[in-house]
């Protein structure tokens, strides 16, 4: 049974120059060490920290090696709140978890957070909470589950005017739209290797020189302090060499996806009644999210599945429980209809084969998911 693979936002398979370049710095020691095999791993850990800065605009010394877009999310957020002086944080309710739990966790211990709210559609309706200061305002650009590309502009500007520091979680933009940090005047911006074809466990966190996020860990002072342990560099050179590729497509790749998608969706509107279709533009071009009303997420995950189609409901689940995803429900979807969603997207090893492998089962699928109701409710 041949696999057709539809989860690249979860993660995208590793690009073969990332692999040749992770294979060839695979023996590289530490960086930080004087003689000549720590000074060859720098300058391979150098040569990959200037291509990734001239291909995002910014400064070498502004690219901070992290473990996981994750652990970037987490550094910024935390670390630019620790270093104002006021208590306000402002977010969104779409967050990813890893900007989200952390607000969260900083608001347990006594933050003021204040949300931007959405419209129906998965984007910022009102920007106005920015006119106040506040310690840092973290906001993703575009959204995991629905592909919604957020107004980071709009959302820049008005902390600016405020004198906000901020952070943008662009774990799903990196590597799929132009990105530019200079321009964009970010105090700090998150990304992650595994999803422009490099690796797993390589984060990237952009950081200004000021201000800066204090530290969260402490250690041996790398990264300028703000991610110290020794930085993989075989991982560093694979993601510059992923970036490079994924940047040099920009070109062509958004269209043939768009297209693909665009096919997906007709398919999936002709055979099936009653699908709700969360991913409105300005989205990114490979996210389809929908929801099939009556159906578990879950169950049509499984079904696909044991038909060699790997997709996702697209929001975290905690301990194989499908909850309603928060970002659905922060758009107005009602619990039960978020239940059905189920999350396509795709990627650049995505060709038509996978979008009709999908269209010849879906109705059955559904019809199937559908017979067996709602897990609980
Ligand atoms: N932020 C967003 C928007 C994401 O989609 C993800 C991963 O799915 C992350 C953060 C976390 O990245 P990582 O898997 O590298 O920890």
């Amino acid at each position: 049974m041949s696999v057709h693979y539809l989860d690249h936002a979860a993660t995208t398979p590793m690009r073969q120059v990332a692999v040749d370049a992770w294979v060839e710095h695979a023996g590289a020691g530490n960086p930080a060490s004087q003689y000549a095999s720590g000074r060859r791993a720098r300058s391979v850990l150098d040569s990959a920290r200037e291509e990734i800065a001239a291909l995002l605009g910014c400064e070498p010394v502004e690219v901070i090696f992290t473990a996981s877009g994750t652990e970037a999310d987490n550094l910024a957020v935390r670390g630019l709140f620790h270093a104002a002086d006021t208590n306000r944080i402002i977010s969104t309710p779409i967050e990813h978890p890893a900007v989200l739990e952390t607000v969260t966790a900083l608001a347990a211990a006594g933050a003021e957070v204040e949300l931007l709210p959405v419209t129906a559609s998965g984007h910022i309706r009102d920007f106005s909470a920015l006119a106040e200061p506040a310690a840092v305002a973290t906001m993703m650009w575009a959204n995991n589950e629905t592909g919604a590309i957020l107004a980071v502009g709009e959302f820049l500007a008005a902390a600016a005017a405020a004198g906000t520091p901020t952070h943008l979680d662009a774990v799903q933009v990196v590597g799929h739209l132009p990105v530019d940090f200079r321009e964009l005047g970010a105090t700090s911006l998150a990304a992650s290797a595994h999803k422009f074809g490099g690796p797993r466990g390589v984060g990237l966190l952009l950081a200004r020189r000021s201000p800066a996020p204090r530290a969260v860990l402490h250690g041996g002072g790398q990264e300028r302090g703000i991610r110290p342990g020794t930085v993989d560099v075989a991982g560093a050179a694979a993601t510059a060499a992923a970036l490079r590729e994924a940047v040099a497509e920009l070109d062509v790749e958004p269209q043939r996806l768009r297209g693909l998608r665009a096919k997906l969706l007709a398919a999936i509107r002709g055979s099936v009644p009653e699908v709700l279709v969360h991913t409105v533009e300005p989205a990114l071009p490979g996210h389809l999210h929908l929801s099939f009303p009556g159906a578990e997420g879950d169950s049509l995950i499984m079904l696909l599945d044991s038909l060699g189609i790997e997709a996702s409901t697209g929001s975290a689940c905690s301990n194989g429980v499908n909850r309603a995803s928060h970002v659905l429900l922060a758009m107005g979807v009602s619990e039960s209809d978020a239940r059905g969603a189920i999350r396509f997207t795709l990627g650049r090893t995505t060709t038509d084969a996978d979008v009709d492998a999908v269209a010849g089962v879906i109705a059955d699928v559904v019809t199937r998911a559908r017979a067996a109701g709602l897990a609980f409710g």
